[in-house]
């Protein structure tokens, strides 16, 4: 479980998140929803202990996280897809990742099937699409087999396949009792994918309930 409590940082005059509280259960899906620039990539770093709040606090199960002690055994994320150093494979990428956290090496190769990048471990990341990006961020957010996980607009870059199997990977994390926290701009990608939702805008808490909820109200 996830509790955000309170939450709020400032970047000089700019409030990215102000006074956040929500709380995110296992077992299904949640929708973290709001246009650009609303939060929820700063909400996602502060409940992963990389971005310090201005005031508030954000747990998984019960204690701040720390990735330097629990790591990605407790708590994956998929960030910024981007953000990965390019020169390296990306068997490579996720054998430093595994090595990092005490992880077994079988790991990578399983987590590479999972995703479907089985066939391009030993490419280099530099010349991946954005999807494929995307599929090595979510291998190595599963890399520790997690029962928390956190996805920053991982939809972006996918194919419609890609979509398709990105939502029953959810899907199944959900099943499996995880919790699986969701970001992205645009309902449309909620309606088939969460359970439940919880919507931000400019910082601040606008909605938090089941996706049924909204549906009743036309929302
Ligand atoms: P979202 O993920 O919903 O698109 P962000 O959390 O990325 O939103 O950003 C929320 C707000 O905080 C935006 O106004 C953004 O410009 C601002 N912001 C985010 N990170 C920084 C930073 N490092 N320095 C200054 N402003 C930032
Ligand atoms: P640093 O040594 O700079 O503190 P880390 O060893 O924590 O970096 O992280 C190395 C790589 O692992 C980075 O690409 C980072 O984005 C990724 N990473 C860190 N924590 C997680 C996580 N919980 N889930 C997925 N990837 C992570």
């Amino acid at each position: 479980m996830i509790e955000v409590n309170e939450l709020t940082k400032r970047y000089g005059a700019v409030t990215a998140v102000n006074g956040l509280t929500f709380t995110v259960r296992p077992g299904r899906v949640t929708g973290f929803l709001g246009p650009n620039g609303a939060g929820k990539s700063t909400t996602m770093r502060m409940i992963l202990g990389l971005n310090r709040p201005t005031s508030g606090s954000a747990t998984i199960d019960g204690h701040p996280f720390d990735r330097h002690k629990a790591g990605l055994r407790h708590a994956g994320a998929l960030l910024d897809a981007g953000d990965v150093h390019g020169g390296r494979t990306a068997a490579a990428h996720l054998h430093a990742l595994a090595r990092g956290n005490g992880l077994p090496r079988r790991r990578v190769a399983e987590v590479l099937e999972e995703v479907g990048l089985a066939g391009v471990a030993r490419r280099r990341i530099a010349g991946f699409s954005l999807g494929m990006r995307q599929r090595l961020g979510i291998a190595a957010a599963l890399l520790g087999d997690p029962p928390v996980l956190l996805f920053d607009e991982p939809v972006n870059g996918l194919d419609p396949e890609g979509v398709r199997w990105v939502r029953g990977l959810f899907r199944r994390l959900a099943a499996e009792g995880r919790t699986v926290l969701v970001s992205s701009h645009l309902m449309s990608e909620m309606e088939n994918t969460a359970d439940h939702l919880v919507v931000i805008g400019r910082g601040e808490l606008i909605a938090a309930q089941a996706l049924a909820a909204f549906a009743a109200r036309g929302a």
